[in-house]
């Protein structure tokens, strides 16, 4: 007998949802109705829907699943951070972490399982590559976090419940390259239907694919960061290896054309790890002011987060703040990322996860001692983030 594998309802958009149920001879209405019972409240059983008729629950049971990712490991930092190894579907294992701050409470996903683009400062690049997330598994992410937010405001709990307010895809992976699972995500996490987030609040966080950064605004509405880091493409080219394909002045065209179909008021967050004796002078903060002259950004500036076997240090503190220093005074709004979740493994950079790497790069850097997330390393370590507002 052939199996084929249920369609996980879970990735479905609003749109995509209703074109599902119409093709079925279904009423569209239902589709809406659906989408709330599996991201408002977290349903996965079809049977559970009553308000649903009887023969499409039962339908939908035998085609199709709204299955979020099995979770592997579940980590709890000191700080209240949560980070969560799930498996994908093709067996590979992602990190995602929740991240409660004040009023605030972001989740940082990944779209990918490794990364090819293999940033030198990051320990998801170590690991190689091994393929797309489904949107399915993207949003599933957001799915265990709200699922944790709703149990910690339970009943009898002493935590208050607190929603989800913030999703930043800065977990492993580069988004613009899974641009239609990126994009459909995130339709659904700004839907009213379902996670009902802000379009400010809904970050895709790219390491520079200029041609996509165009093409984002025509697909749907969120907020945009890119990882910069280097203030020229001579640095720039050794830190993050995509700046030869897309150099900055190609890169930042990318951001003014992007800015372009915003409203006045919106602006691109603009990353920058700083790392010892590399980006992090009063010289780069200088050049970074200059390059960024007359664009609507703001800069967050991330000191860097070691992982075993890295080749950078983080700056002292002193440098950090006269890096910023030197930045607000040319001008700039600029933001100091906060740490957390560094005892889990959980903080920027550090996310790794266990994944078949097609690339053979993972077993590259094993062999020079670099650990990140060959299969040996089945802790996994995660990433994660203060992230944009
Ligand atoms: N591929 C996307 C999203 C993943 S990275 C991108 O490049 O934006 C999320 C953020 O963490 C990026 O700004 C990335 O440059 C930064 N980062 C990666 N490794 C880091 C490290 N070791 N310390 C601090 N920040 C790091």
């Amino acid at each position: 007998m052939v199996t084929t594998a249920a369609l996980n309802l879970l990735g479905l958009d609003r749109a995509a949802l209703e074109g599902y149920f119409e093709a079925a001879g279904e009423k569209p209405f239902r589709a809406r109705i659906l989408l709330r019972w599996m991201h408002r409240r977290g349903v996965t059983n079809f049977a559970e829907m009553t308000d649903l008729p009887a023969r499409l629950r039962e339908r939908l049971a035998e085609e199709a699943e709204a299955r979020p990712p099995e979770v592997m490991a579940r980590h709890e930092s000191a700080d209240g951070t949560v980070k969560w190894a799930v498996r994908t579907d093709a067996g590979d294992v992602v990190e995602t972490v929740l991240i409660p701050e004040g009023a605030r409470t972001t989740l940082c996903v990944s779209s990918q399982a490794g990364c090819a683009l293999d940033c030198a400062f990051c320990a998801t690049g170590k690991q190689g590559y091994n393929g797309n997330l489904g949107a399915a598994e993207i949003l599933g992410q957001a799915w265990l976090a709200r699922r944790e937010l709703a149990q910690r405001g339970a009943a009898g709990s002493p935590v208050r419940e607190r929603a989800l307010t913030n999703v930043v895809f800065m977990g492993m992976g580069e988004p613009l390259l899974n641009f239609d699972a990126a994009v459909r995500a995130v339709r659904v996490l700004t839907d009213d239907l379902a996670y009902g987030l802000s379009k400010r609040r809904v970050t895709i966080s790219t390491a520079g694919v200029a041609p996509r950064i165009r093409e984002l605004a025509g697909e749907v509405d969120c907020a945009l960061a890119v990882s910069l880091h280097a203030p020229d493409d001579a640095l720039r080219n050794e830190l993050v290896p995509l700046n030869r394909r897309y150099p900055i002045a190609d890169l930042l065209d990318a951001c003014r054309v992007w800015l372009g179909a915003q409203g006045p008021r919106r602006s691109v967050t603009m990353e920058y790890a700083l790392m010892r004796d590399v980006n992090d002078s009063l010289a780069h903060a200088k050049a970074l002011a200059k390059l960024l002259q007359g664009l609507r950004c703001k800069i967050n500036l991330i000191p860097f987060n070691p992982f075993p076997g890295a080749s950078f240090e983080r700056p002292e503190e002193a440098t950090v703040q006269a890096f910023q220093a030197s930045l607000l005074r040319a001008g700039y709004t600029v933001t100091l990322r906060a740490t957390r979740g560094h005892d889990i493994g959980a903080a920027c950079g550090q996310l790794t996860g266990a994944v078949q790497d097609r690339t053979r790069r993972g077993a590259r850097y094993a062999a020079r001692g670099v650990v990140a997330g060959v299969a040996a390393h089945a802790s996994v370590q995660g990433l994660a983030l203060g992230a944009a507002s």
